[in-house]
């Protein structure tokens, strides 16, 4: 008979301290087999959280530093060395989110938190990458003898929601990361990626999770919750189960289980601990949160292409909230803004358009244009507002 892929759930409801978090996470260790064939003593495990902002753990973009923190006991009591290592999004100092994210705290007891954007890279091939023939990867990774994916579980812009396989883009350099959106195709890309490294153990950590305008900018959901497996793509599949995402509306999931690098398929997926149905909750998608969450004007159009990363994504969705909270957002009216590469531009409209960041650039001549990559938030909301005293591009 097939071995199916188990996925443990795990959930406590009660305000947690740190040694709660600490049991939680040693649970969902336990009941996804435990760590001692994955550690071998002296070897390097790299624990990969998601940090891809400066953002604070309870507001459910950045992954609770508590989860890492155990993970990287559990390892150190192997006789393994835990490196817990990340580089935020395109454009995002590091060092800014680890010390937002409260790792700088576990640096100063002792823990090795690394910034991947200053690793050495090397180069590596993609064995079976259609997209991608070869990566450049941080060394210190390559040689690990296992990666634990420890995402946050929260809503995405692009790809619904971001779990353990899309947390992998995390070891990218940002030129790669630009790549992986602007010429190779983000999902199959991030698939691929996961077949080079493939985490040994993936925790999504929903002690506080996030919907909304994720990855970023979405409302904190308190759930209580851990998911952990050793298959990436069953891991992804329940997590997504439990925000009310079908299995199939995964993008990355479905090229990830084609690859071979897990299963999809809910028949070859136990799921241990609390049942789905237990900890379910459907999320607000990203695409459904823009209009509910923020009060915008008549004739507004935001054209993200299918090609605009994380960078223009987040410049312009940050930028939208700052107008917001200044209740600027009515200078919005009739407006259209348009990010990501494209062959051809929107079709003409009476309305004012503005390109922003360098992807977008060959359109400038149609339209306003913030310059960058990616785009300073401070130069989108100069333009939107036309004040004069910021640095911004009109064509
Ligand atoms: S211009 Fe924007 S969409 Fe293009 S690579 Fe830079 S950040 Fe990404």
């Amino acid at each position: 008979m097939e071995t199916k892929s188990r996925v443990a759930i795990v959930r406590d409801l009660r305000p947690l301290s740190d040694n709660d978090v600490d049991e939680m996470v040693r649970e969902v260790v336990r009941l996804t087999g435990g760590l001692k064939d994955l550690v071998q003593s002296g070897a390097t495990i790299v624990i990969k959280p998601n940090l891809v902002a400066p953002a604070r753990p309870e507001r459910g973009a950045t992954t609770d530093p508590r989860v890492c923190k155990s993970l990287a006991d559990q390892v150190s009591e192997l006789g393994g060395h835990p490196v817990i290592a990340e580089s935020s999004s395109i454009g995002v100092d590091t060092e800014d989110a680890i010390r937002e994210c409260g790792y700088e705290t576990l640096r100063s007891e002792g823990y090795d938190v690394i910034d991947l954007k200053k690793e050495r890279l090397v180069t590596v091939p993609v064995p079976r990458g259609t997209a991608l023939k070869e990566l450049r990867l941080p060394e210190v990774v390559l040689n690990a003898c296992a990666v634990i994916s420890v995402p946050k579980m929260k809503t995405h812009d692009q790809s619904l929601a971001t779990l353990a396989l899309k947390n992998m883009k995390g070891l990218l350099p940002d030129t790669l990361k630009k790549q992986f959106h602007t010429t190779f195709g983000v999902f199959r890309a991030v698939a691929e990626l996961n077949t080079v490294v493939r985490p040994s153990l993936s925790i999504v950590d929903a002690i506080v999770a996030q919907e909304g305008l994720g990855p970023v900018f979405g409302a904190p959901v308190h759930m209580g919750v851990l998911v952990g497996g050793r298959d990436p793509v069953a891991v992804d599949t329940i997590a997504g189960s439990i925000m009310g995402i079908a299995p199939g509306s995964l993008e990355i999931s479905k090229h990830a289980a084609e690859l071979g690098v897990g299963v999809m398929d809910p028949q070859f997926i136990e799921v241990v601990g609390v049942p789905v149905e237990a900890v379910s909750r459907r999320f607000t998608l990203a695409s459904e949160a823009l209009e509910e969450t923020l009060d915008l004007p008549e004739g507004f159009e935001l054209i993200f292409n299918e090609m605009a990363c994380t960078g223009c994504r987040t410049g312009v969705m940050s930028s939208l909230w700052d107008l917001a909270e200044q209740g600027k957002l009515g200078v919005l009216r009739d407006t259209r803004i348009v990010a990501g590469l494209m062959d051809t531009p929107p079709a003409a409209s009476p309305k004012r358009t503005i390109y922003v960041g360098v992807c977008a650039g060959k359109h400038r001549g149609e339209g306003e244009y913030v310059q960058g990559c990616p785009p300073n938030n401070v130069d989108i909301r100069s333009c939107i507002t036309g004040s004069k005293d910021q640095s911004f591009f009109v064509a």
